[in-house]
């Protein structure tokens, strides 16, 4: 039986400490070919694997033909990133933070025409807590319910995606949202604690990342099944459930 061929990848954000992470990992996936890299700059990067172009944001248009783009950058880099891969028939996988509305309608626009995978966390173990705060929130409908994440001091946006994400979930559960806080210090990759108070007991469901390998591996493994599907917006959590080309 003839070998599938391999999945073309190209990295946006590839300078961040993202895309950092992911240059050094996309080696572990057979299934995907790197075929370039994209960082505002375009300066060469040490952990680029030899022969791949880095290409300035301003020179995306000039990229070799992808089948997707994987992108850990900031929202202000999103809008042409989302029209390259709309002019290349190319799917998008995403973890950017923090955009706008109009940026996620973008997204959903660019979702009729080839297949979109954003999510604010690419943990597997995020994707579980977000199925127990789901239950523990509908069980537990009149406590306070309180999300504190800590992240990086460099982090921009806050809360964090995932927080808000998590905070859907309690909404989902019980019907109101919950309070945020954040806090930025140090070198946390990422902590997320989703607490529910009631009176006399408290009940903490805490998330911690300390190697911000575990989201770009979650990336790539993302990028390997959302290969060869239709056009439209996929969930990591249900995509990782349905098995797929890996
Ligand atoms: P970073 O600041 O280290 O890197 C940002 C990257 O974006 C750099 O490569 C920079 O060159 C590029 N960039 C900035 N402005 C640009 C522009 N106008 N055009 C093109 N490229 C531009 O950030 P990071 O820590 O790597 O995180 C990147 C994003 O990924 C953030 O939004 C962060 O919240 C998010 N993130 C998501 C997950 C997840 O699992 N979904 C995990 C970690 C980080």
């Amino acid at each position: 039986m003839e070998e599938p061929l391999p999945i073309r990848i190209l990295i946006h954000g590839a300078s961040g400490r993202m895309g950092r992470a992911l240059l050094r990992l996309v080696g572990e996936r057979p299934e995907l070919q790197l075929v370039a890299a994209v960082s505002r700059s375009g300066q060469p990067l040490a952990e680029a694997p030899a022969g791949v172009p880095v290409l300035p944001v301003d020179r995306l248009a000039e990229a070799p033909d992808f089948d997707l783009a994987i992108d850990f950058s900031l929202p202000e880099a999103f809008a042409p990133l989302v029209a390259a891969c709309r002019a290349k028939g190319a799917g998008l996988v995403s973890g950017t933070t923090g955009l706008s509305e109009a940026q996620v309608a973008a997204m959903d626009e660019a979702s009729e025409l080839v297949p979109v995978l954003w999510s604010a966390n690419f943990s597997v173990g995020v994707a579980v807590l977000r199925a127990l705060v789901h239950q523990a929130a509908a069980a537990l409908p009149g406590w306070d319910a309180d999300i504190v994440e800590s992240h990086h001091v460099h982090k921009k946006d806050a809360p964090s995606g995932t927080a808000l994400s998590l905070g859907q979930a309690v909404e989902q559960g019980r019907g109101s949202a919950p309070h945020y806080a954040s806090l930025r210090c140090g070198d946390i990759v990422g902590e997320h604690l989703v607490q529910l108070t009631g009176a006399g007991e408290r009940l903490e469901l805490v998330h911690r990342a300390s190697n911000r390998d575990i989201f770009a591996r979650g990336a790539l493994e993302a990028a390997v099944r959302l290969s060869g599907r239709g056009p439209g917006r996929y969930d990591f959590g249900e995509l990782l459930l349905a098995g797929g080309r890996s």
